[in-house]
């Protein structure tokens, strides 16, 4: 979840002003925030800690941190309505906000379950929840030690996505999108690929688009697999307020801590 965050701190400050390169320093730039990326996914994994309903969730930390911006323009209007029903959406906040599920989840069942749980209350179009599951589920098996090129098997043969590719491939003719079906799989290539934690950072940043939300997705999968070195975490926490801390650190007791778990079959 913290690979999730430091993701979207991060690509903050690249999202409206892409990069498209691997070599980026420092890490975290000095004008790098948490965005709505972040204030989501603390939202979602409050939710599924606490049994909170996730619509109320979203909408009390959505609320809560209005002016840090990046809302989509949809859901900025749904946070601030009374509603609590979806809008049909397929936006790729669907898959952002996702990495808690995948964390906590003790089965490949379980990790779609609790992705469809916290995605449809606001993004229930057939491809937000796919790219949701998918991330959610990329997560899980990362957890559990699955190689990275049997986690693409396992998410190209369920989810039919085109994995088949490199940062390298993609980062020509890749443009801003902000739909779960033109970043999910993006964002899987960078993870997937990867050498580090950093380098899944780094692959998505470099192929540009919708950066903090690119970087978020692959981050969370990245940690999974990699976990993050200590002085990235330290850097990650200190960019987030007290409360969101607090629900980070819950979520890591419930998930069994911030490392993958023993191999498993
Ligand atoms: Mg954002």
């Amino acid at each position: 979840m913290l690979g999730a965050i430091i993701g979207d701190i991060v690509g903050s400050v690249y999202e409206l002003h892409n990069h498209r390169s691997k070599a980026f320093e420092p890490f975290f730039h000095p004008h790098a925030f948490y965005t709505d990326d972040t204030v989501c996914t603390i939202a979602v994994a409050d939710a599924l800690i606490n049994g909170r309903h996730p619509a109320q969730a979203l909408k009390d930390w959505g609320r809560r941190y209005w002016d840090n911006g990046g809302w989509g323009q949809r859901f900025a209007a749904w946070l601030a309505s009374d509603a609590l029903e979806p809008y049909g959406s397929f936006g790729n906040g669907a898959a952002m906000r996702v990495a808690p599920a995948g964390l906590l989840a003790g089965s490949v069942d379980e990790a779609i379950a609790l992705a469809r749980k916290v995605t449809v209350v606001t993004h229930d179009h057939p491809e937000a929840l796919k790219g949701a599951e998918a991330t959610a589920l990329a997560i899980f098996f990362a957890r559990r030690r699955v190689t990275a090129a049997s986690i693409k098997d396992a998410i190209v043969e369920r989810y039919g996505y085109d994995l088949e590719r490199t940062a390298d491939d993609i980062r020509p003719t890749y443009r801003f999108n902000d739909t779960c079906q033109g970043t999910v799989p993006e964002a899987l290539v960078c993870a997937l690929t990867a050498t580090s934690y950093e380098d899944a950072i780094r692959n998505a940043i470099s192929i540009g688009g919708d950066s903090d939300t690119v970087a978020a997705i692959a981050g969370g999968v990245a940690e999974a697999l990699f976990s993050i070195p200590a002085p990235l975490a330290r850097q990650g926490r200190e960019h987030l307020p007290a409360d969101m801390r607090e629900v980070l650190d819950a979520l890591y007791r419930s998930a069994g801590g911030a490392k993958p778990a023993p191999a498993q079959a």
